[in-house]
């Protein structure tokens, strides 16, 4: 506003369009003016400098630049510019600029008392200014207030609105990241369910045919599990197969997938592993399961056996749970709680 104002004053001067400032240049009022001038200027500076440092106050600098600046602008041009007396709303104009209803009617109330003011005591007596122009201006005032205070209303409801909007969009995305994740993990173990673990295997079977991904299939049983149920009970057997399930969550790598297949099988998918890392990690987890203790079930031993499979490429998906399956039957009619692996074809040297 300032610098329209300054460039107002010159170009008016310049075309000759009301030549009094150009005249007042020369005369004393000229230095009047040029100070003026130089005065709103400063005031902007300071403020501009106020705000882009750590300085508190700054809406209250903000404001007093305001009003610094329309008193300046008000006294400079009130001579030659009817309407200028608008200038000084501009303090209660900055209140838009914070959307803030009670900076607006404290400093409204002021530039009307501030106009008031400076009527009776320079405008009507120097400047022989009509009462009704003076009436007219503070409607004007006021009606700016009025307005003012609409327009702050209807953006606080506007920005409720939003904070609203945005707040059930996260609550939406929260529930269907829930939702989500419910279809893809078993209720009971917390580990993938039968679904995820078939969709995940397709996919990884897809790597190990096009881009030679290593995979190897473990499926684990616990070994007599009815025995469990039907000795302490069904609610037993579920806390024996969270905890197994725990386990097997815990130990597995980054880069591999547990699932629970169904009933009391679990799956592993090992990927990027030799053979000899699968089969340690297969044993490793064996042999802890079987320390597990158990004091609910009668400190009785659960232990599991596991048929693990080296997948090769072409095999498809059929051949590598035949295989798998294999290698666990085998562990449970050798005695179970063991790691079996299929041996029909020989891991390649590595
Ligand atoms: P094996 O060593 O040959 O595997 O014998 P097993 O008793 O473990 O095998 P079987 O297939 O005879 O029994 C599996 C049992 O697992 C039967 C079923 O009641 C139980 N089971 C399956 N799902 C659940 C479950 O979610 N909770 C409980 N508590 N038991 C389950
Ligand atoms: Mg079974
Ligand atoms: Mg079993």
């Amino acid at each position: 506003m300032a610098a329209i104002a300054l460039i107002g004053q010159v170009f008016c001067a310049l075309i000759g369009l009301n030549p009094e400032p150009f005249r007042a240049i020369s005369a004393q009022i000229g230095y009047l003016l040029f100070f003026c001038n130089l005065l709103i200027l400063l005031s902007v500076i300071v403020a501009e400098i106020w705000l882009r440092s750590d300085f508190r106050f700054q809406k209250q600098m903000v404001v007093g630049c305001g009003f610094v600046i329309s008193c300046l602008l008000y006294f400079v041009s009130v001579p030659y510019v009817d309407g200028v007396q608008i200038a000084l709303m501009m303090p209660a104009m900055t209140s838009l600029v914070y959307f803030d209803r009670r900076m607006l009617y404290v400093l409204g109330l002021l530039s009307i008392f501030e106009y008031a003011v400076i009527y009776y005591m320079l405008e009507r007596g120097l400047l022989n200014k009509p009462l009704s122009e003076f009436l007219m201006m503070e409607c004007i005032f006021i009606v700016f207030v009025v307005l003012a205070h609409g327009v702050i209303v209807r953006a606080r409801e506007t920005s409720e609105y939003l904070e609203q909007l945005t707040q059930s969009e996260q609550g939406l995305l929260v529930e269907r990241a829930i939702a989500d994740k419910l279809l893809k993990i078993d209720a009971l173990t917390g580990l993938y369910n039968h679904k995820t673990f078939h969709e995940y295997l397709d996919s990884l079977l897809e790597q190990c045919e096009t881009n030679g991904l290593r995979l190897q299939l473990a499926l684990f049983d616990i070994d007599n599990f009815k025995q469990v149920n039907d000795t302490y009970g069904h609610w037993i057997g579920d806390i024996v197969l969270k905890e197994v399930a725990g386990k097997i969550g815990g130990m597995i790598g980054p880069n591999d997938f547990a699932a629970r297949y169904g009933g009391e099988e679990f799956a592993i998918i090992f990927t990027d592993k030799d053979p000899e890392e699968a089969f340690a990690l297969a044993e490793e987890l064996r042999s802890d399961i079987a320390g597990m203790e158990h004091p609910y079930a009668g400190g009785r031993r659960i232990t599991v056996s596991i048929g693990l499979y080296r997948y090769y490429t072409g095999d498809g998906k059929e051949l590598l749970f035949r295989k798998t399956d294999e290698a666990l039957y085998l562990a449970k009619h050798s005695g179970k709680n063991q790691v079996v692996t299929s041996g029909d074809k020989k891991p390649v040297p590595v």
